[in-house]
Parts: C-alpha cells; structure tokens; sequence
C-alpha cells in the first residue's frame, strides 16, 4: 500500500498509540510515549514472548536486571572499546549521519551536496551518567545499551539457584538505551527502547544445533502472530558484518515500507561473554557436569529482539483498508494475543434502560480479559472505532438482550455477527482467544 508508514503514523497518533515525547513543549526528537491502546499493545508483543520463551518451556528462567551499570561490566564486555558507530558531519548543512547507513557515502542525503562529509569519526553509543552527588571519574555509570549483559553477570547466581543445567536460557525483557547518531522512522530506532533478550547457555558441542533451533523459533513466533510470510525472512550475516564475539548471526528481517529491515539477531556468542566477565571479575562462570566428570563453559545463542519495533512490524501488517456496506473502513487485522482490547462492550443506544445491563456484561468479562466500553455515537462509528484500535470482538446489548439476556458478538475480521446467551459469553470468548 503506497503511504502505509504515514497511514500508521497518523493513526497511531489519532488514537492513542503513541504520542511523540513532551510534545507540549514541542517535543523531544524521536522519543514516544505510549498511549491507552498503545501501551497495552506494546505489553501484548512483550507478554506474548515471555510466554513463548518463558512460561510454555521449562530450560527458560526469568531475570530482571539493573539498567545503572558500573564500567567494570562494560570494560568486559567490549562495548567500551567497540561499540561504536562511525559518525560523519556534512560541512555545508552540518548535519550527522551514520557512514554504515548511507547509501552513497559522498553524497549528504540532507543538502544534496557531494564531498563534503568529514573524516569518519568513532562515537561511543552509550549514555553516561554518574552516581552519587560527586560527579566525575569515579563516579561514572551507564545506561545498558544490552539487557544481555545481566544474564552473564547473573550466571552463576541463576545456576545455584534455578536448578537448570546446560542447555538452559535466562530471558530478561527491559529498557535499554543508545545515543544513536540518527534516530528516525517512527518507533524503529530510538534511543531509548524496549529489548527481549534471551541468553541460551549450552555444551560446546551443541551450539551449531541449538544456533539453528533458535533461528527457526524465532521465525516463527513472528509468523505464528500474525506477520506473513513474504513480509518476513531470516537472512543470515556475511562473515565481514559478523561481531567480534559471534560465529554466526542471523537476523529476522521484516519488509518495512522503506524495505527489509532488522526486527531480532539471532547469535552464536560462543563462550565469549562468560570468559570475558570470568577473566575481568575472578570469578569461575562454569558449568560442571557431574555425570561427565567435566567442567566447561558453556557456549551462548542469543536471540535478541525489540520490543518496540517489533511492534511497529506487527501494526504495518496489520494495517488494512477494506469496504464494509460500500463505506471505507480501516481495521487493524492484529492477532487477538496482541490486540489492546480484547473485546468491547456497547450498549446499542444510549437509553439508560440499557446501561445496567451492558455494564453488568462488562463486569462479568473484566475480569478475563481487557475490554472498553463505549456508550456514544452511533453504533457504526463505535464498530469503525474499534476495527481501528484492532478489537477482535465487540459484544452489542440492544433491548431484546432485556428480555432474552443475550448478546450480539460481532467479529472484526469476517463481520459474522452470532446471538448467545450472555451466561455462555465468558466461555465463547476464552475459546476464541485460545484458539
Ligand atoms: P541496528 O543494526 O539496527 O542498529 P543492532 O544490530 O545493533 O541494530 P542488536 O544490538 O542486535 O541491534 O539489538 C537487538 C534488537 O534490539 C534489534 O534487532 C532491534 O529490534 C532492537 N534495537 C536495537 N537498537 C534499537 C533502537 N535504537 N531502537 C529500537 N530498537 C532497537
């Protein structure tokens, strides 16, 4: 669809998804806050990993670390050393960009000029602050640009106390912070951003197999919620775009409105994270195997994605236009897990004999599921409303309901609309969501 990112954008916007940051003063370039439906959302695309990852499995463990974080952890890790982008300014408009991303690195995409970008400079991505009331050396801590690296530190802990042995993972999901040097397209890149992160330690011998489990997992969560196939591929890295720690890397890429893009790397870490902080901390992160009589350190794949663009990835699919009675409608085709409401409430009219009992049926629903309620306008702009938002369900009370206590529910994408009695309503939706 021509103009699909603007049309998500708009709506977005227009109905409470995201808001850009401090907007009344007139904003605070490329962060966002997440509204009403937005913020439910964004808690669906991160409960729906979790689930995946954490609670259909029992090798995956939980973790929830620190985002302020001592030097020590980054000095091991690398990313004080390389992680880095390479910065160029435009001298004639003074603009900055990323040299990796541009498409013709002599030509600035602000001004059009040629030749004048300066000399590659390499800029540190992560955000400094300090702790403590004194500020200066010492005192210097950062925000995580990784929640990776609690799941090495917390190695050890999570072995003496989870009862779980190689092959086993620890899955975090958090905020995690870069200075990216240009941030844009909406939500995709920000600098301040959501990551669901998983660290799956195993012997050695194992890692090429458990690489390759991980990457088709990964494809198909994305597709078992909704992406479509040809709008998602897992496209492995050449060995010259590899990390300094990684062996192999995948990525799932998305087709986003400006073409395929990053959604979630998927990498072979080796043992280089343990040996890392094992080396700068003195302490032993091994693993030992009784019934081997042998002490290793295990090897990590890491599937790593993002929150917020992942989201974004699940609204452009979504998005659709289509003609309902001969009128426009847009509806957000989202899959009932990830949908904000899972079902909204509507007295036909706003005549106050049907208030009590269209708010006895919300309250008989609240409980299992999220849902709004919505007693103005007409019935066909609340319908449009919620195919909007991506509600998969609206249940309509209209006076007959006073007398045969049954409801309408109507279904966002085929438009059936089914009579059932509101003593069998909980039951008919759970088996809708479940299914
Ligand atoms: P990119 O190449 O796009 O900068 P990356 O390869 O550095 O990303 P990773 O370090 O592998 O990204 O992070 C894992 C995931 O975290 C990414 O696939 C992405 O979904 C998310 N992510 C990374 N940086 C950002 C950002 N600035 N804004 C939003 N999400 C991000």
């Amino acid at each position: 669809m021509a103009d699909l990112f603007e049309h998500v954008v708009n709506l977005c916007k227009r109905r409470g998804f995201v808001f850009p940051s401090a907007e009344i003063y007139g904003g605070f370039r490329s962060t966002y806050d997440y509204g009403p439906v937005g913020v439910l959302l964004l808690r669906n695309v991160q409960e729906a990993w979790w689930r995946s990852m954490v609670q259909l499995r029992d090798d995956v463990v939980g973790l929830d670390a620190a985002i302020l974080s001592p030097p020590q952890i980054w000095e091991a890790s690398g990313h004080l050393q390389n992680f880095t982008d390479p910065l160029v300014d435009c001298r004639n408009c003074k603009e900055r960009f990323r040299l990796d991303k541009l498409e013709d690195p002599d030509t600035c995409p602000s001004c059009g000029k040629q030749g004048t970008f300066t000399e590659a400079r390499q800029f540190n991505l992560m955000f400094k602050t300090f702790a403590g009331p004194v500020e200066g050396a010492g005192a210097e801590v950062y925000l995580r640009p990784e929640t990776a690296q609690g799941m090495f530190t917390q190695f050890k802990n999570v072995l003496d106390t989870s009862r779980k042995k190689p092959p086993f993972g620890i899955a975090q999901v958090g905020k995690s912070f870069r200075n990216e040097i240009t941030p844009g397209n909406f939500v995709f890149r920000t600098r301040e951003f959501i990551q669901m992160e998983m660290e799956f330690f195993v012997p050695p011998a194992e890692a090429p197999a458990w690489f390759a489990y991980w990457c088709q997992e990964r494809y198909r969560w994305n597709v078992d919620l909704g992406i479509p196939e040809d709008q998602l591929q897992l496209r492995p890295h050449d060995p010259d775009e590899l990390s300094h720690y990684s062996s192999a890397t995948s990525d799932v890429e998305f087709l986003f409105p400006w073409g395929w893009d990053e959604l979630e790397g998927i990498a072979n870490r080796g043992d280089f994270d343990l040996t890392q902080h094992s080396k700068h901390s003195g302490e032993k992160l091994e693993y030992f195997d009784q019934a081997a009589n042998e002490r290793y350190t295990p090897h990590v794949i890491e599937p790593a994605a993002g929150a917020t663009r992942t989201m974004m990835a699940f609204l452009m699919s979504a998005y659709t236009e289509d003609e309902v009675g001969g009128e426009a409608r847009t509806v957000l085709k989202l899959h009932p897990r990830l949908a904000p409401y899972k079902v909204a409430v509507l007295p036909l009219s706003k005549k106050e004999t049907l208030t009590p009992l269209a708010r006895e049926v919300l309250a008989l629903l609240q409980p299992h599921m999220l849902c709004d309620y919505d007693e103005t306008q007409s019935i066909g702009k609340r319908y449009r409303r919620q195919d909007e938002i991506g509600t998969p369900w609206c249940v309509t009370v209209d006076f007959d309901s006073l007398d045969d206590r049954a409801v309408t529910i109507r279904d966002r994408d085929s438009l059936e609309q089914v009579r059932i009695p509101i003593d069998s309503l909980v039951g008919e939706l759970r088996g809708r969501l479940e299914s």
